[in-house]
């Protein structure tokens, strides 16, 4: 379903090239003059970023220099006071031990978590001193809108964004494009780069991006215009065979000439039913192998998330042994795999 929808709306290259280009372009000026006096506008100190909170790029270069990896946690906006509770008093601070180097806010497509997404990523950066990156999603959303979240975000000192494209509803129905949006993340991260001072992540696919019908060279092609406009990292989609990111890692450096780092998402497996239904979404890969196996753990939840966590600390030390920048851990808002995965491999700080 996700995927007739997604061809459904793919505008070709030469058409938003030649169709769009101008006034893309010219609307694009004129709204960042605008962004541009309004961000002069703000209070100093609501544009000033807190002492703890960092450029995502800044973080990368500086753990190159001393050979270490940056590690990333990543939440989403819990859906209850409970959830929320629960996230600041239990999560964070066992998740603080071992101090990962940023944490990420994800984005409701379509702005469904718009307001949480900023303020639990700025009540991360005020409560707990660690630079947070939120996303954002340009689907379905207005430049003002996107300009919106933008300043907003500038306002409360968080200063990395991850520009996605989000994805269809998937109740389905039609994409309301809103005349003045973007179709693709490579727009939203070149508008976000024209206006200025923040660090920009992207998202990429070591198996290609489950929509892209073309095959992954030319979805990797993509990516790579995504980063030519302004991506200082990419965070990829979680996959489970290590040849894949070494594949995409590959191509990406020594075929089309990236530079910018390449981090594996990683994603401890807590729950077979749920992994399963993740891949299926996602379009990654689980190995028959390592479906096997979870499946021989029948109804045993504690032996799945063991395995999960094991599983998942060999896939990163062989990740980490073959050059990958740093990590990026899906935690699905618990703790436990995350922080177990850090402490096995030496990384807390
Ligand atoms: C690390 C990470 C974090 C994520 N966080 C969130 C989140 O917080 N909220 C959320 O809703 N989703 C999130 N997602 C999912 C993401 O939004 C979806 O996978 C989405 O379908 C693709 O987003 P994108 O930014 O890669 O899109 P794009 O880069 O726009 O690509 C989308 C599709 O369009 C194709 N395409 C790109 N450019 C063109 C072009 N010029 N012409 C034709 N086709 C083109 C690509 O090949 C691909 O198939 C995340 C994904 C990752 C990997």
């Amino acid at each position: 379903m996700v995927r007739s929808q997604l061809a459904s709306m793919r505008v070709p290259w030469v058409q938003l090239r030649r169709g769009g280009a101008d006034n893309e372009a010219s609307m694009t000026h004129r709204m960042m003059s605008t962004t541009k006096a309004r961000l002069d506008r703000l209070p100093t100190t609501a544009g000033m970023a807190l002492p703890s909170t960092r450029l995502i790029r800044d973080i990368y270069a500086d753990k190159r220099v001393l050979g270490r990896p940056v590690v990333s946690v990543e939440f989403f906006p819990p859906k209850t006071p409970q959830g929320e509770t629960t996230l600041f008093e239990r999560t964070l601070p066992a998740l603080a031990a071992v101090a990962p180097d940023f944490y990420s806010v994800t984005y409701g497509a379509g702005g469904s978590t718009r307001d949480k997404t900023l303020a639990i990523a700025d009540r991360i950066q005020r409560e707990h001193q660690t630079t947070t990156m939120a996303h954002l999603t340009c689907i379905s959303t207005s430049r003002v809108d996107i300009e919106r979240y933008l300043l907003e975000a500038r306002g409360k000192g968080i200063r990395n964004i991850l520009a996605l494209r989000g994805d269809p509803p998937q109740a389905g129905g039609e994409l309301a494009r809103p005349e003045s949006g973007f179709d693709y993340s490579y727009q939203l991260v070149a508008f976000i780069k024209q206006m200025g001072g923040f660090s920009i992540g992207t998202a990429g696919f070591p198996e290609s991006h489950v929509a892209c019908t073309e095959g992954k060279h030319v979805d990797w092609q993509r990516l790579k215009a995504k980063i030519d406009r302004g991506a200082d990292i990419v965070l990829t989609q979680l996959f489970f065979d290590n040849d894949d990111y070494f594949r995409f890692r590959d191509y990406l450096v020594e075929t089309l000439g990236v530079s910018v780092p390449i981090t594996p998402g990683v994603l401890p497996i807590l729950n077979t039913e749920q992994i399963k239904r993740f891949t299926r979404i996602c379009g990654s890969t689980l190995p028959a192998p390592l479906l096997a196996k979870l499946e021989a753990f029948g109804d045993d939840p504690q032996a799945v998330t063991e395995f999960g966590v094991e599983f998942a600390t060999r896939q990163c030390e062989a990740l980490l042994a073959g050059g990958a920048p740093g990590l990026h851990l899906y935690s699905l808002n618990k703790a436990h795999a995350a922080t177990r995965i850090i402490e096995n491999l030496g990384l807390e700080a």
